[in-house]
């Protein structure tokens, strides 16, 4: 079902109900918010549809592999995207130069 040819976006997951929300999407800005703190990094929350809340930075968004249908819809559940191995694929996938 998942094919290669997909796009992969980045996106956000809620560890709870496993959704994935996209960073890009227009619809993201509801449910992922700027936190003020005093960390180095800015800090993200995200209040997910089943009301759980996490807190999170850019190292912990990761690309998955979705469908057009969900870069429209801005988020999947967990049967709709493929997650990518983010460290191999930084390694196998680099670019030479
Ligand atoms: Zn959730």
């Amino acid at each position: 079902m998942l094919s290669s040819t997909m796009p992969i976006r980045v996106a956000v997951m809620c560890e709870k109900c496993e959704r994935i929300y996209l960073l890009a999407h227009p619809d993201s800005a509801k449910r992922i918010q700027f936190t003020h703190g005093s960390d180095p990094h800015p800090r993200y929350r995200l209040t997910c549809i089943c009301k759980v809340e996490r807190d999170f930075d850019r190292a912990q968004t990761f690309p998955y592999r979705v469908s057009e249908h969900i870069c429209t819809r801005g988020y999947a559940d967990r049967e709709e995207y493929d997650p990518l191995p983010n460290q191999k694929f930084s390694v196998t996938r680099r670019n030479p130069q």
